[in-house]
């Protein structure tokens, strides 16, 4: 069976670039009638949050993206020491005592020196009673994984067979100083016990494919398929990781982008398949093909997503629509007209209040010095309120009539002087609406 995981670590809000990712990976589960788990890397406690937690479940939730499972990697713990014992017994692991400095000094040297920054393995040469001395002296070391120093190689789903050396590489540290597990064994461990056959992920965790796999090799386990795709850069080509804190997907949820809207984006973009919305989840999986996906940085623009929230919102039928306009105050006797009258004009729901707010109240009208004379006389024709379907025609009849205006000239300066605006739904559409008779 197809097992695929999204595994975000509850240390901030999720974004656009993670649901990138938790969208690519639920779709290939639900294709392929498998199981989508969601995945909390909370191994570190210091900073994920609860609040983090039930924020991403909320935004997963919100978008439909129902998750068959939930783990947590801080209730695995045990599992993490038994492996690492494993590797400790195989002669996989070694306790390391540098401090950041040093390390840091190392890299430069060989960065100097036109190298690699890699590991240079010293602490593998320490005797029981230096490690023994180093530990009295700077407490305990890091744990990292001894890499087998050949190549290592995948066939990525994205970016086609890969293959990385493993000497270039330094020797991942798995477990800290401090006790605490890295995501980099959790993640292993997580994913060869829940049986996932595919992991989607960012193409910053090519690197720790490479490692992973020798990781899951050593604790004998079967390696998924793995696929990477690009990062998201803005419109411009520009990185996102800075921005990427104002693309929180509750952000957007709170701009009004439809989750449909969301989901059908961010199911093509960076593929050679064309953007189109999708009205349900299952169109979405049916259209889905990981295989047409690119290795090149996908761009991003956050506009893209309101043209394709106001097609979302233009179909939509009212009973879908009923509660939130009645949430508006709109009586439900005008309602269904209402919606029909002004759904072309929104793009996000929340557009609707200030178009029931015109309806309702009224607006200031807008004249032109040239229109005001016309208008005023137009005014003192309007047909008896409340309007009807006729009243419209009946009135810009009698004003053409009186003043021998007529086109643009006609209907402009009385649209604007009604609405307040020089665009907006037909006029003999908005005068039944109306709740209260227009005045200058
Ligand atoms: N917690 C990791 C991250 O958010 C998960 C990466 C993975 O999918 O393995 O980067």
């Amino acid at each position: 069976m197809t097992v695929t995981r999204f595994a975000p670590s509850p240390t901030g809000y999720i974004h656009v670039g993670n649901l990138r990712t938790a969208l690519m990976n639920y779709l290939i589960a639900r294709k392929n009638g498998g199981q989508f788990i969601l995945r909390l890397d909370d191994t570190d406690g210091e900073r994920s949050k609860q609040e983090y937690a039930d924020g991403i479940k909320e935004d997963l939730e919100w978008l439909g993206l129902h998750w068959d499972r939930l783990e947590k990697q801080s209730d695995r713990l045990d599992r993490y020491h038994s492996a690492a014992d494993e590797l400790r017994e195989m002669g996989r692991f070694y306790e390391a005592f540098e401090t950041p400095t040093e390390l840091d000094l190392k890299r430069k040297k060989l960065l100097n020196m036109g190298k690699p920054p890699v590991y240079d393995r010293a602490a593998l040469k320490l005797s029981e009673d230096e490690k023994a001395a180093l530990r009295t002296e700077r407490g305990d070391g890091v744990w990292r994984f001894k890499l087998k120093q050949e190549r290592i190689e995948w066939p990525d789903g994205i970016l086609g067979d890969l293959s990385i050396d493993a000497a270039s590489v330094s020797d991942p540290v798995l477990i800290r100083a401090d006790g605490q597990f890295l995501y980099t064994l959790a993640s292993v461990c997580d994913d060869v016990d829940f049986g996932i056959t595919h992991v989607v992920r960012g193409s910053d965790h090519v690197t720790n494919t490479a490692t992973q796999i020798q990781i899951i090799e050593a604790l004998g386990g079967s390696v998924p398929s793995f696929a990477h795709h690009s990062l998201l850069t803005g419109p411009k080509g520009e990185a996102l990781s800075k921005r990427l804190g104002t693309l929180a997907l509750r952000d957007l949820r709170e701009q009004g982008v439809e989750p449909m809207a969301l989901l059908s984006l961010m199911a093509r973009l960076g593929s050679n398949q064309p953007v189109e919305v999708c009205s349900t989840m299952d169109e979405l999986i049916e259209g889905f093909d990981i295989s047409t996906f690119g290795s090149a940085p996908t761009k991003f623009d956050v506009q893209d997503l309101f043209p394709l929230t106001a097609q979302i919102n233009h179909a939509r039928p009212f009973p879908d629509m009923a509660d939130f306009i009645s949430s508006l105050g709109v009586p439900s006797e005008v309602a269904e007209q209402f919606w029909n009258v002004a759904r072309e004009n929104i793009t996000v729901k929340a557009d609707l209040a200030k178009w029931w707010t015109l309806f309702n109240e009224g607006a200031t009208p807008l004249i032109a010095d040239e229109d005001a004379e016309f208008v005023a006389q137009a005014f003192e024709l309007m047909p008896e309120f409340p309007f009807d379907d006729t009243s419209w025609k009946n009135w810009t009849a009698a004003a053409k009539e009186a003043t021998g205006r007529k086109g643009k000239g006609l209907f402009m300066p009385l649209r604007k002087a009604v609405t307040g605006l020089e665009r907006g739904p037909d006029m003999s559409a908005v005068l039944p609406l109306l709740q209260k008779k227009p005045q200058l």
